[in-house]
């Protein structure tokens, strides 16, 4: 069996004409969305995410504004700042672009965030709402992931998705979404023994570990669906993700590339939950025009 490869790039332009019609819409009604984006400090590789996402506003019809800080802002400074773009009428998402410089506490800037700006999926009210399964902006990896999956005609119900990391941004909040909808769910991390005995169970395996050719062709069942959500640049300057993608592949019903696979779907959820927040303010005017007429 050889794997379908699952074109990140193609599904990401598919969602963005999908969502597309509902800028138009809240363009007709007088309301731009809009997308804040804070930044301290000089990170070249900062400054390129800020740029894509900033490029990927404009190409949809999202107004972005950028907020550049120094190095040496203080964590007052950027809480200032937030607090000003969480009153502004015109932005409805904010999003931090981490990491921040060590003299700054990033979960008291996080956490600062007005939940209904916080399309990253930060905030305590949208981390919970992972768990009550309340209306909330999923972070924007994991909710790639399972739009690449929906895209690519994937069900996630009743299957055993296996999922490799742990993390706060990726792998914890995968797993909360994949159980809302109805997964088996393992999740595996740097302590657990003998990683292949989950893994090979998996119908959908998920890797968010940061360690190239930490999946291997043994250690996956035939017919698996395989989404690598790693990203390592190995010392010869090539980009790969965390399975050996060229044997996986051979086993593999279905499998991301890197890049090319979950990478452009995390831009192009942004845009989707900055749409979602514009909405969603619109409604609250309207709810409170209707109340006082
Ligand atoms: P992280 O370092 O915060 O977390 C890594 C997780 O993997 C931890 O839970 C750790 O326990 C687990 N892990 C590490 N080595 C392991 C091993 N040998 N066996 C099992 N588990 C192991 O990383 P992160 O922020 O979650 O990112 C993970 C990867 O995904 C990185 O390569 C990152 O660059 C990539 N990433 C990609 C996107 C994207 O848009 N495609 C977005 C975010 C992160």
């Amino acid at each position: 069996m050889t794997a379908q490869v699952i074109d990140g790039v193609e599904i990401a332009q598919r969602v963005r004409t999908d969502w597309k019609p509902h800028v138009e819409r809240l363009r007709a009604d007088g309301v731009t969305p809009g997308l804040a984006v804070v930044m301290v400090g000089e990170s070249p590789a900062s400054k390129l995410y800020v740029r894509n996402k900033v490029r990927a506003c404009r190409e949809i019809g999202i107004h972005s504004e950028e907020h550049l800080f120094p190095e040496s802002a203080t964590g007052e400074t950027v809480l200032r700042r937030i607090e000003e773009l969480n009153a502004k009428p015109t932005i409805h998402g904010i999003l931090v672009q981490l990491p921040l410089p060590p003299q700054i506490e990033v979960q008291r800037v996080l956490q600062h965030i007005a939940a209904e700006k916080d399309v990253d999926g930060f905030s305590l009210y949208n981390v919970g709402g992972l768990v009550s399964g309340g209306t909330v902006f999923p972070p924007c990896t994991p909710y790639g992931v399972t739009c690449l999956l929906e895209y690519s005609g994937i069900s996630i119900a009743g299957q055993n998705v296996v999922v490799v990391g742990a993390s706060t941004v990726v792998g914890k909040p995968m797993a909360l979404m994949l159980l809302q909808k109805e997964a088996t769910v393992a999740v595996c991390h740097i302590k657990t023994r003998d990683l292949a005995q989950f893994t090979i169970l998996a119908d959908i395996l998920i890797v968010a570990a940061g360690k190239p050719n930490l999946i291997t062709a043994p250690m996956v069942r035939t017919g698996v669906v395989v989404i690598d959500v790693g990203i390592n640049r190995l010392p010869d300057g090539r980009l790969v993700g965390d399975v050996d993608f060229e044997a996986v592949r051979e086993k593999a019903s279905h499998i991301t590339p890197v890049p090319g696979g979950v990478g452009p779907m995390t831009v192009t959820m942004l845009l989707v939950n900055t749409i979602r927040a514009a909405e969603a303010a619109l409604a609250r005017q309207r709810a409170e025009g209707a109340l006082a007429s």
